[in-house]
């Protein structure tokens, strides 16, 4: 178990971690390792790397390896709720509030960017992961909430963005009205990171941490694994909530957040037939191709407790969770319950990712920070990695290779962020 306490306040910066992500002197020194050069290393075997290896694999003489700790998806990303959405953590009023009608509008379409590469993927690699294209509603929890969507429903037909306005509530439980928007998808997330796995052709070797991240010399860059000494000349870090366990200089960064879920066993009937997101998305749920019901969320309840790298499920949230189901959606609470887990996600202080060139933060007071050329990152998919994923690794490839400008994502505008309080993720 670890523990980083940082700038003083307990209860937000107590990281609890039951895997270890530093390696001994008596685990390292005298084992035989592997050497093993390669072009580019990806940190990090979920959505994210997965969407890297895919887009690196289009460009040709490239040898290509992922370093996954755990197995592809064990992290969030097969761990999530398979919804593909163009949103963003807020509503697109609250978004156009935080960041500007500009900045906002780019936003949505860089995740309509991500609906399009998806069906591309499908139309070339076929239809492995229940690719669903039903489309989500936002629901109204209250008359305020539906004000919320109407404006936001306004601003986004404004601003070009096919979306649909309802005053009633199309699924009859309870809920004030609605937004429709017709582009999302559901999807098996644990089979999409797989298929695209599969069709980049990227090896995988599951099971290694990497623990140490050097310069080389020529300008190339040492990763040190559990099994190997691997020197290439770029590195992508995907590693979401994870960062900050790798490198200190994501503690104040990047919070670590669980999400909790439970799945039903198969429903007779089919109740809903879209992706649903309710109460500005604290809750969401859907009914799966098996007819199972999916339900997520009741984070909001329990904030604090839901903060940190603990990878279980708890009574106060999966409570909840058997409540919402209950009055509202009955038959489904009915069902004995087959599955209930938790994933960790990760915020930024804005809410939005970080795109980077790592600067490396030392542990010891008085040393001074230092950028290791060659190792890029995109991490904080503020619990909305799907939507970003082929978009986001899209353009950190493009940063890496191209040198591209990483734009609204650039990690500048967190670096004097100190006084900066967190958006409502964690308030
Ligand atoms: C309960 C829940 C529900 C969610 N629902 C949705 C949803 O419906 N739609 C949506 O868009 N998003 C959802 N999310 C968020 C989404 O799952 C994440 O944003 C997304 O999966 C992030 O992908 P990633 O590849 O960046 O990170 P991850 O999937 O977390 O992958 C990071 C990987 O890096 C590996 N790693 C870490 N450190 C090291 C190291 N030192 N060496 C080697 N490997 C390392 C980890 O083992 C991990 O596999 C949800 C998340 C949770 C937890």
């Amino acid at each position: 178990m670890w523990n980083i306490i940082n700038g003083g306040s307990k209860a937000r910066f107590q990281l609890w971690v039951f895997i270890s992500m530093t390696v001994s002197y008596w685990q390292d020194a005298h084992k035989r390792k592997l050497v093993e050069e390669a072009d580019v290393a990806i940190i990090g075997g979920g959505i994210m790397g997965a969407a890297c290896a895919y887009w690196l694999s289009k460009r040709t003489g490239l040898k290509v390896v992922v370093i996954e700790a755990q197995k592809r998806g064990s992290g969030a990303s097969a761990r999530n709720g398979g919804f593909v959405l163009r949103g963003l953590f807020a509503y697109y009023h609250q978004a156009v509030a935080a960041y500007g009608r500009e900045t906002a509008c780019r936003l949505l379409h860089f995740n309509d960017d991500t609906h399009r590469y998806l069906a591309d993927f499908v139309s070339a690699h076929g239809n492995s992961f229940f690719y669903e294209p039903c489309g989500s509603y936002l629901l109204a929890c209250s008359p305020e909430e539906l004000q919320a969507l109407e404006e936001s429903a306004q601003l986004m037909r404004d601003d070009g963005f096919e979306v649909e306005y309802l005053n009633t509530d199309p699924l009859k439980r309870n809920y004030h009205g609605a937004l429709f928007n017709k582009t999302d998808v559901g999807v098996h997330s644990g089979l999409l990171v797989d298929s695209l796995f599969q069709a980049s052709g990227v090896p995988v070797y599951e099971g290694e941490s990497v623990w140490r991240i050097d310069r080389a010399q020529g300008g190339k860059v040492k990763l040190y694994t559990t099994e190997r000494e691997l020197t290439c000349g770029r590195v992508l870090m995907v590693t979401n909530a994870y960062s900050p366990l790798l490198e200190p200089w994501f503690v104040d960064k990047v919070q670590a957040v669980r999400g909790q879920i439970v799945v039903t066993k198969p429903l007779k009937k089919r109740i809903i037939d879209k992706l649903c997101y309710a109460n500005y998305g604290w809750e969401y749920f859907r009914q799966l191709p098996d007819m199972r019901f999916l339900l997520g969320g009741c984070r909001e309840l329990f904030r604090a407790e839901e903060v940190g790298y603990a990878d279980m499920v708890t009574q106060p949230v999966q409570t909840a969770l058997h409540n919402y189901l209950q009055d509202r959606f009955p038959e489904a609470a009915a069902m004995p319950v087959d599955y209930r887990w938790s994933g960790i996600m990760a915020f930024t202080k804005d809410e939005l990712p970080i795109i980077g060139e790592l600067i490396q933060q030392p542990v010891v007071v008085g040393q001074q920070p230092e950028s290791v050329p060659g190792v890029f990152y995109a991490v904080g998919c503020n619990g909305h990695g799907m939507g970003y994923s082929f978009a986001l690794s899209k353009l950190l490839v493009e940063v890496a290779m191209d040198g591209a400008d990483a734009g609204i994502f650039g990690s500048e505008r967190l670096l004097n962020s100190a006084g900066v309080s967190w958006m409502h993720a964690l308030v």
